[in-house]
């Protein structure tokens, strides 16, 4: 089972100076910065996946995914997705390079932002080795399956448009002489209407199917989809599972036949999730998380800084205490400090991120224990000294410090490559 990792442009500069935080000197962004699979041997996913919303914007649509500058789309295009996502090479040789339509940016459109014509073209340019063809989402599914007569016309719409473009989308990639692997999307407000497109995908010629609309879904609802999908089709076409935020789970869907999937998850978490930010291998085979020690840059931080304005705070007594955290952490690591000496004053500045939150006293006192008990188990175990990973041995105890996109990404790398680890070694298969 292949993990492919959806592009989010996410890169670091690898000279940055943590101890003054600071870029290197003259770095240009993305030029002079490292994406994860240029950091880490091995690299932390099988492969890539890039939506075209995230590189295009389509005309007409208002709320904008896009992360690429109209340059960057024109470089993309110009030299093909692996050059620039620096993918190529013998190291990458094998890697699967996916495109697909990010369906999310135009969810609330009555019909989608691109038509097979331009996917196509735009897969091809783009030089992927699979592509899927242009989806609609549907959002809600409903495990009783209602037939689709008393389903919502709209919702009718987005099936039929889903499975007509498919069919539309199949012949212009055939016509192209099939250069990459085509992909049919699977849309359905329910297990067997998702079943029923994914059986009529399978007639139209695909051997590789895309399953979407996962994302809101719990474990036992995607399930229940895969088991009638699974019914309905061959066992030897391919599945893959579009955005799949369950991917800590993966070891309950090895019976399904899931060729790969795609997910953001482990990078996410590292500076999204309230506490599970840092991933490591626990002694049972399954992954362990921890919480990063939050110790924030009081100038960059809207709490602190509004606090500072409103004379609640001292610029100068802030800035104290942020000095005292990051220094006893750092002691700590050396082993010159304790834990608790430790805890008292990464905890002796974490307050200030709590107070003046309006919740009261009360409410206050017990987030900041909650919060001191996390950072506690954080620094009983330390697991960034266990860690091998390229970004745990380069920098150290600065891997779980939450602070500055280039912390926070690279402990999102390091979360990229223990899942990657831990896939390969539930599944059974050699790293
Ligand atoms: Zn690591």
């Amino acid at each position: 089972m292949k993990f492919l990792y959806s592009d989010t442009q996410d890169y670091v500069d690898p000279g940055y100076d943590f101890l003054n935080d600071r870029n290197s000197p003259n770095r240009e962004r993305y030029w002079s910065d490292v994406y994860a699979h240029e950091m880490m041997e091995p690299m932390p996913y099988d492969g890539l996946l890039v939506s075209m919303s995230a590189v295009r914007q389509a005309t007409g649509v208002a709320s904008s995914k896009v992360r690429y500058s109209t340059r960057e789309e024109q470089r993309l295009l110009r030299d093909g997705a692996r050059k620039f996502l620096r993918f190529d090479g013998p190291r990458f040789k094998d890697a699967m390079l996916m495109g697909d339509c990010g369906a999310f940016a135009y969810a609330d459109h009555p019909v989608p932002a691109y038509t097979p014509e331009e996917v196509v073209e735009f897969y091809l340019e783009a030089g992927f080795t699979h592509g899927v063809s242009p989806d609609h989402i549907i959002f809600n599914c409903d495990l009783s399956n209602p037939p689709e007569s008393i389903v919502d016309v709209a919702v009718r719409q987005r099936f039929a448009i889903t499975l007509a473009n498919a069919e539309a989308f199949l012949g212009l990639v055939g016509r192209e002489g099939m250069p990459f692997v085509p992909l049919g999307s699977v849309q359905g407000w329910s297990p067997e209407s998702m079943a029923e497109a994914a059986h009529r995908l399978e007639r139209m010629g695909y051997r590789y199917l895309a399953i979407g609309g996962l994302v809101p879904l719990k474990v036992d609802a995607i399930k229940a989809v895969l088991t009638a999908i699974r019914m309905r089709i061959q066992p030897d076409t391919k599945i893959h599972l579009l955005g799949f935020a369950k991917a800590d789970s993966i070891h309950e869907f090895t019976d399904f036949g899931i060729t790969s999937f795609d997910s953001t998850s482990p990078l996410i978490r590292a500076f999204k999730d309230e506490k599970v930010n840092y991933y490591s291998e626990g002694i049972d085979g399954k992954l362990a998380y921890y919480t990063a020690i939050r110790i924030p840059q009081a100038i960059e931080n809207n709490r602190l800084m509004q606090g500072i304005k409103r004379g609640a705070f001292s610029a100068e007594d802030l800035h104290h205490r942020e000095r005292k955290a990051l220094g006893e952490l750092r002691a700590f690591d050396g082993g010159a400090s304790s834990v608790s000496a430790t805890l008292d004053a990464v905890m002796d500045y974490h307050q200030f991120l709590v107070r003046g939150d309006g919740t009261g006293a009360a409410m206050q006192d017990k987030a900041l224990s909650k919060t001191a008990a996390l950072v506690q188990r954080t620094l009983e175990h330390q697991p960034w000294k266990q860690c091998r990973c390229d970004v745990c041995r380069t920098i150290g105890v600065e891997v779980i410090i939450f602070r500055s996109s280039n912390r926070n990404k690279r402990r999102g790398f390091h979360n990229l490559g223990v899942y990657h680890r831990h896939l390969r070694r539930t599944l059974g298969e050699a790293a």
